[in-house]
């Protein structure tokens, strides 16, 4: 009889870089435990994690390469599909193909996808689904502290005294990151949420809860800041030494009228005053925020008015403080660091002809591009030949009905990944991939901290590791030296050369359990755990306050479509569902969507709990069932966005344009028929 082994890996959802220990016996995965001295979940786990090995053992995965033909995928060698795709490849101008990833892959997938996309299509046209969580926060947070990555560590967020959690449904998104919130809580901290629905999170946690109108938290911040202003709560002393602009953003929130910002947040003075002070006295104030204030149009008015929030009363640099971003995924952090991306090479290097040619030089290939490529909406738009790894546009991405017109028109499209996503349907070569069991490799979880995932078990079937697939494809496109890796430790190495903030992290160092939080530049330097100490890491080290003025949301409510519609996450569910609904302990636990309606609107509509409903926004319409609740404001609709039957992107719509071209999901005007 065989024994039973423990694999430590990194559970592969949510961004909070939970350890997990897979139970491996006679080569399979038969469970997980509990791994309890990992620093970031100390042996708990959400539901997802603790069922984190199920999806890879569904029936529904791919096993084999498959190719369309004649509107039938029927199964192909790996040699005569890859060969097909190089074809392809090789026959289509930079400019009109596009590669969508995602932050699902580990660093060394995305570190070898990103170089193939420069090296072998010489574009900049790349992009994953993160662009639809924080392509605001990067050019908010660049402009005001000069990075857009989360300045604390989970862990030191128990010493925060008080906590500003806005736009998140932290318990259910980030239920172990909630947990040094209730422990930091303990220790007498004052919990703020923000939030337009009484979420599981405001019930639990909130000390004062402020059911804000949807979209103007904007506006609620610029109200604290001048009443923190007018109370002289400012920190003098730290606006003096660490920042620039003060003088322009304490004239412009003198021009406020508080009386309009109570109207358009819906919130009282006196409540946002309460707030305000309580946020302006704590010792340490820790701002936590994700989609729910990034989605928007407004999105980077949103978070450049949070960074002012902490540079006026001097909350930067010290362990429980800072603006901290909550990436989705596992590899959330990671993705952005690997720069797979149409602005950015690896390690956050803009992309223009000098770091161009700096690539040239590390990787020993000329004519790498050095104009910015294409963003996610735009390739799905424009190019010809689309090739797409672990994403789901058809969920994704906002406007389903013209999402999935533009990928039926594509000359052609690849789609690699674990099961056949809605996505993939459409495709006409998919390829299947390994999961996280099944692979080595690494990933940098929200606060910056670079974990290994080991492999547990062989490859499902005939998949394959996403960094295998693409040196081979490379291989067969003449590009053997560049592509020449034998294992993920070795793709690492290379990503210590180029990426600066990784230099001093190796496989070795990281069998310790703690990971190593970067930036890391020699190998004897422990990792950073709280970032701007010293400095912030603009041109002259100081924080820059920028003038947040309010944006109201693209699409109002109108007598034609008279109800604000919003979406977000729920505890059993992941994204757009491709891992949670192959996942029978999770999709038993919730197996459909639903509307989420206030007793108000519900009793207008004579609508009852459990009826079913018809929502229309002026770009589709779909069916789903009531939940009549009290939690929610009264002209407002919530749903989930795991279920691809009543998919809320065919509701969502326009995009706030550039810079950050990031779509309004979290507002649009719909309107309720009971069916
Ligand atoms: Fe996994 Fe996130 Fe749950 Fe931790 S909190 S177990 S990382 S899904």
């Amino acid at each position: 009889m065989k024994s039973i082994e423990h694999v430590p890996t990194i559970c592969p959802y949510c961004g909070c870089g939970c350890g997990i220990y897979l139970v491996v016996k006679d080569g399979n995965v038969v469970g997980m435990e509990p791994w309890k001295d990992h620093p970031v979940c100390e042996g708990k786990n959400c539901q997802k994690g603790r069922n984190a090995h199920a999806f890879s053992y569904s029936e529904q995965r791919l096993q084999r390469p498959l190719i369309k033909q004649n509107g039938v995928f029927e199964e192909a060698s790996w040699e005569h599909a890859l060969g097909l795709i190089a074809e392809k490849l090789q026959g289509v101008d930079a400019e009109a193909v596009g590669f969508i990833n995602s932050a699902k892959c580990t660093n060394e997938d995305l570190y070898v996808i990103q170089k193939f996309v420069r090296v072998v299509k010489k574009t900049n046209n790349m992009d994953n689904a993160s662009r639809f969580c924080h392509s605001t926060t990067v050019p908010a947070l660049i402009s005001t502290v000069g990075s857009g990555v989360m300045t604390t560590s989970t862990t030191s967020i128990e010493q925060a005294d008080c906590i500003f959690v806005v736009g998140t449904n932290l318990q259910e998104t980030y239920p172990i990151i909630a947990r040094r919130v209730i422990r930091a809580k303990r220790k007498g901290a004052k919990v703020i949420v923000v939030d337009p629905r009484r979420t599981i999170t405001a019930k639990n946690l909130a000390d004062l809860y402020l059911q804000v109108y949807p979209a103007a938290d904007n506006a609620l911040v610029n109200g604290m800041m001048r009443i923190i202003i007018d109370e002289g709560l400012e920190d003098k002393n730290f606006i003096d030494k660490k920042t620039s602009g003060f003088d322009d953003l304490k004239d412009y929130l003198t021009t406020l009228d508080l009386s309009e910002i109570e109207r358009t947040t819906d919130i009282s003075i006196d409540a946002i005053k309460e707030t305000a002070l309580t946020y302006a006295k704590a010792e340490n104030a820790c701002i936590l925020y994700n989609a729910g204030i990034a989605q928007h149009g407004a999105g980077i008015e949103n978070i450049r008015a949070l960074a002012d929030l902490a540079l006026l009363t001097g909350n930067y640099g010290k362990p429980g403080t800072g603006v901290n971003p909550l990436r989705g995924h596992a590899n959330g952090e990671g993705f952005g660091d690997m720069g797979p991306l149409p602005v950015f090479y690896p390690g956050f290097q803009k992309v223009n002809e000098e770091t161009a040619k700096r690539f040239e030089d590390i990787w020993g290939v000329k004519g790498l591009p050095s104009t910015p490529g294409m963003t996610y909406m735009d390739m799905v738009e424009n190019c010809k030949v689309l090739y797409i790894v672990g994403a789901n546009p058809m969920l994704a991405a906002p406007d389903t009905n013209s999402v999935r017109k533009a990928l039926q028109d594509k000359d052609f499209l690849v789609v690699q990944d674990i099961f056949m996503t809605e996505t993939a349907k459409l495709a006409d070569i998919v390829l299947p991939t390994a999961t996280f069991m099944e692979k080595d490799g690494t990933i940098t979880g929200v606060d910056r901290r670079v974990q290994r995932m080991n492999k547990a078990v062989e490859p499902a079937g005939d998949t394959r590791p996403d960094w295998v697939i693409f040196c081979e494809l490379a291989k067969m496109m003449g590009y053997e030296e560049q592509f020449s890796f034998s294992s993920p430790a070795e793709i690492f190495e290379e990503i210590r050369t180029c990426v600066p903030q990784y230099k001093g992290i190796t496989y070795e160092r990281l069998r310790n359990p703690h990971g190593i939080q970067w930036p890391c530049p020699t190998e004897d330097h422990p990792g950073t755990e709280v970032m701007f100490v010293e400095k912030f890491p603009t041109a002259d080290g100081l924080g820059h306050f920028q003038i947040a003025d309010y944006k109201p949301p693209l699409e109002l409510p109108d007598e034609e479509y008279p109800y604000v519609f919003t979406n977000g996450r729920v505890v059993f569910h992941f994204h757009t569902g491709t891992m949670t609904r192959r996942t029978k302990r999770l999709n038993d636990e919730l197996p459909h969507g639903f509307a989420e309606i206030s007793r108000a609107d519900a009793r207008e509509l004579a609508i009852e709990e459990g009826d079913e409903i018809m929502l229309k926004s002026r770009r589709g319409e779909i069916k789903t069932f009531a939940k009549v609740t009290d939690d929610i404001r009264k002209g407002l609709i919530f749903m989930p966005w795991h279920f691809s039957e009543c998919a809320p992107n065919v509701l969502t719509g326009p995009s706030a344009g550039p810079p950050s071209k990031m779509p309004e999901f979290k507002f649009c005007a719909v309107r309720i028929e009971k069916v």
